[in-house]
């Protein structure tokens, strides 16, 4: 039977993933009194040690789906890359999925992405799509050089990528990202990367958390300084184009949306996430209410609760070995762990993070 929200306390929250973010969003559903039930196909996953049950099987196994519906009382997911139909189907099951189907639809697919956030009136790089090294060629003219080559789907944490310097580069280029159908996109030239976490709630209401300032060390994600010094102009423009995201994708639940700062208040969208996001992990000891609370709330429909920051926070990931300094970051003062259960500390794994308080 459908759902009728706000799911009170003892409801059922189903989760498409189990890795750290799942972990997270349920140990925040647990704080409401809402159970979890993962759908993944990983045995002993992260967020399944924390959750009421999980299924173990593929994303778009009937049979598991069906269970998931049944147990359910409405269904969100963790990453980008979960089946549509997978949504689908269990919206056919009459089971409440949010965030819906056109924000994954948009999200695994980089030219598909581009042309959304264009049409909502959020700027991009300029881009070209690709399906052979001629495209390539012909697109540099307008792109320029250097240009950066990405496979249009499944890329993630700067895998699938390729730069192209001079013309000489376009075969091994394409040939780097294994031919795959791509999108060209001309270099932005930012100073620096900023994101911002913005939700929706069932009713349209939106929040918005400050202003996140992101590094990156080859694509993936080293810290994030919590709230970003930015100008009262940076931060409407961000929130401006969430909204504008937010409200044409009549989303529900937090979305990730990592921005170039080009300066004198002009930002690009690199790209969105239909997520809690890890440049938002900070908000779990600078916030009054953090992502992971927030998200649990939109998609049970309950009031999102409080943005505010108390503190400023530095959020650093801990990759690969660096969790084994656990014993040190606990002993620190102002700081906080946060391990997600990972087996194997294979290099370049998140592990988990620390957030550490920077200015109270
Ligand atoms: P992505 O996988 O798209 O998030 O890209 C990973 C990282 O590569 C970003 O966080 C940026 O540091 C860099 N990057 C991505 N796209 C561009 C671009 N068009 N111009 C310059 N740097 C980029």
């Amino acid at each position: 039977m459908a759902a009728t929200f706000p799911l009170p306390p003892g409801s059922t929250i189903g989760i498409l993933g189990g890795g750290q973010l799942g972990r997270m969003l349920a140990l925040a559903a647990a704080r409401l009194g809402l159970d979890v039930v993962i759908l993944t196909p990983d045995e002993g996953s992260p967020a399944s040690r924390v959750s009421k049950a999980t299924i173990v099987a593929a994303y778009d196994d009937p049979a598991a789906l069906a269970t998931l519906a049944r147990a359910a009382d409405v269904v969100t997911y963790e990453f980008e890359n979960v089946p549509v139909r997978a949504v689908e189907a269990l919206m056919a099951l009459g089971v409440a999925v949010a965030p819906g189907p056109d924000a994954l639809r948009v999200a695994q697919d980089r030219v598909e992405e581009k042309t959304f956030l264009n049409a909502a009136n959020a700027p991009t790089v300029t881009f070209a799509q690709v399906d052979s090294a001629a495209d390539i060629a012909a697109a540099l003219p307008r792109l320029g050089l250097p240009a950066l080559l990405k496979t249009r789907r499944e890329g993630y944490d700067g895998k699938g990528q390729a730069w192209i310097r001079d013309a000489t580069g376009v075969e091994a280029a394409f040939a780097a990202v294994g031919a795959a159908p791509s999108v060209l996109e001309a270099r932005a030239a930012f100073r620096r990367e900023l994101s911002i976490i913005a939700a929706r709630g069932r009713d349209g209401e939106a929040a918005f958390y400050p202003l996140s300032e992101n590094v990156h060390e080859g694509g993936v994600l080293r810290t994030t300084l919590a709230p970003a010094e930015v100008t009262p102009a940076v931060r409407r423009e961000a929130e401006r184009i969430a909204r504008a995201v937010l409200g044409r994708l009549d989303y529900v639940g937090v979305m990730g949306i990592e921005l170039f700062d080009l300066g004198e208040g002009g930002l690009l969208v690199n790209e969105i996430a239909p997520r809690v996001h890890n440049t938002g992990h900070w908000t779990q000891d600078g916030c009054e209410v953090d992502q992971f609370e927030l998200h649990i709330r939109a998609v049970a429909g309950w009031p999102l609760g409080d943005t505010t920051p108390m503190v400023q926070v530095e959020m650093t990931n801990l990759l690969g070995d660096e969790a084994s300094d656990w014993l040190t970051i606990a002993a620190e003062p102002n700081a906080r762990l946060h391990l997600y259960g990972k087996g194997e500390p294979r290099p370049g794994r998140k592990m988990g993070h620390v957030n550490r308080v920077k200015s109270r």
